[in-house]
């Protein structure tokens, strides 16, 4: 039904597309399954739910695999109502010695146009620096992602372990390239971080747009900076209770962050690994999460303003959205 501003494709990879993949490729089937390995089946914490999703890598590393993986994406949005989709990733994981950064994200890129093709669902890619890589791959991937500014690719990202590389400076150079490809900006932040690291992305960085950002909510004076710069915080409420940095979506900082008049958008973060279509969010949150429908009407507006689309694509859904 809605807009889905925060999906990783790492946590889109259907586990019958990975059996086949890895049959093609010679790859070793996980113990238990490809379904056991990517699913999860109840909350748990993050060290548990970042290995559901690295299952996933092995069979990642090849052109035609990540072109399928992206395509079957935009096909399962599609399929559960989705009406715009933003798919991120981190190209630096999947790179091979015969599959460079830029193979990676080209072949992404055309997985989403043939999805959107066959869907008729708009979907913009954005691409993610990592935290753990070193500063000159984080270089390449935004100076790839810059060349493709303009032909699908939409954005850029950080993503990764904050606690272990909280050292947001890190990032102004390849952030900086982004910007000047026209590039939309958005960081995961405030996610294991304090509420700070959120305001250091947008000063620092040039994020308007913050994945996640839960500990913000901690925090009345970043919160209510946030709201007054005009900050959308990404909000992924299952995969929070997954990852256990929430306890419930009831409990979720999304209510802080909408009492406060602060932007959200939001997003179903691993849709395979959590096993959940942003239509399920948005109706958890509703059904058990506490939201009020108006809320998810005026998040659903926030999402057509602030997405890294294209101004046709925007005036389309603005018409659809109001
Ligand atoms: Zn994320």
């Amino acid at each position: 039904m809605g807009l889905n501003l925060h999906c990783h494709l790492e946590g889109c990879v259907r586990p019958a597309t990975a059996a086949d993949i890895a049959r093609e490729h010679g790859l070793p089937e996980p113990a238990g399954g490809w379904e056991a390995a990517l699913r999860m089946r109840e909350p748990a914490d993050l060290t548990v739910f970042l290995a559901h999703v690295a299952a996933a890598y092995p069979v990642m590393g090849f052109a035609g695999s990540l072109r399928r993986i992206a395509r079957e994406s935009v096909e399962d949005a599609a399929a559960t109502g989705d009406a715009f989709l933003e798919i991120r990733f981190g190209p630096a994981t999947h790179r091979r010695p015969d599959l460079s950064i830029d193979a990676i994200i080209v072949a992404v890129r055309d997985g989403l146009a043939e999805g959107s093709a066959a869907t008729g669902l708009p979907t913009g890619l954005v691409v993610c620096l990592l935290r753990h890589s070193d500063p000159d791959t984080n270089l390449e991937v935004a100076r790839a992602a810059a060349a493709h500014a303009g032909n699908g690719v939409v954005g850029l990202d950080v993503a990764g372990d904050e606690l272990l590389w909280p050292a947001n400076e890190a990032y102004v150079e390849p952030y900086r390239i982004a910007a000047a490809a026209g590039l939309g900006l958005t960081a995961h932040a405030a996610e294991a971080s304090g509420a700070g690291a959120a305001r250091e992305a947008a000063e620092w960085l040039g994020a308007t747009r913050i994945g996640h950002g839960t500990h913000v909510a901690d925090d009345p004076e970043v919160l209510a900076w946030a709201v007054d710069h005009d900050l959308t915080f990404e909000v992924c409420a299952t995969s929070n209770v997954y990852t256990g940095a929430a306890r419930s979506l009831r409990e979720h900082p999304v209510h802080a962050f909408l009492a406060a008049g602060a932007g959200v958008v939001l997003g179903n973060d691993n849709p395979i690994t959590i096993d959940r279509s942003l239509a399920d969010e948005e109706g958890d949150l509703v059904a058990s999460g506490g939201l009020l429908p108006d809320q998810l009407d005026g998040i659903d507006r926030r999402a057509v303003a602030v997405g890294f689309m294209d101004e046709g694509v925007r005036s389309a859904l603005r018409v659809r959205f109001g």
